[in-house]
């Protein structure tokens, strides 16, 4: 198994709007498995295959505690959304910054399963925030969208200075 190289925001790649998938084949199942390998590796609770600039429809989460409930998600669709909650949200492509955020508190869910099976579900409270976070991947969307702009930008530009930072290490070591 491989850990994949996540992408960072502001990455435009994550601006890609996904492509549903029209026949799960031999390549998605291994990208399924390197997803949720560097879910696992990179303590994430979700990730979807924007984040790694695979550009179809597919999402891993597992919110478990001990990471033994693993659900995978394939051209997944909101049937019914209710309510709503806030809560401090983080991403694997934003390191260390953390926001609230307001969404649905319940959703109805459809997706396929890594074998090309459909099944349906209600989720709400942490499941519901990380699919409807994960489904925004898709739709070419990051949670920090949803902040004002002023944020958005303070955030955007303290990202692009640690990975500046990273370069210049990087360049050294070379
Ligand atoms: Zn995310």
């Amino acid at each position: 198994m491989t850990i994949l190289k996540i992408l960072t925001y502001p990455n435009p790649r994550l601006y890609k709007i996904a492509k549903p998938v029209d026949e799960i084949n031999k390549c998605h199942q291994d990208l399924i498995k390197n997803m949720t390998h560097t879910m696992y590796e990179c303590n994430g609770i979700g990730l979807a295959a924007t984040q790694v600039d695979f550009h179809e429809r597919i999402i891993v989460i597992d919110i478990s505690e001990e990471k033994n409930n693993l659900m995978v998600l394939i051209n997944p669709d909101i049937l019914e959304r209710t309510g709503s909650q806030e809560y401090q949200e983080g991403c694997l492509s934003v390191p260390q910054i953390f926001e609230k955020v307001e969404r649905f508190e319940k959703i109805k869910v459809r997706a396929l399963d890594q074998y090309g099976k459909y099944f349906e579900f209600e989720a709400d409270g942490l499941l519901s925030v990380c699919i409807q976070h994960e489904i925004d991947h898709l739709d070419g969307k990051v949670f920090v969208d949803y902040l004002s702009a002023l944020k958005r930008n303070r955030i955007k530009s303290k990202l692009i200075k640690v990975q500046k930072k990273k370069l210049i290490n990087n360049e050294k070591k070379t």
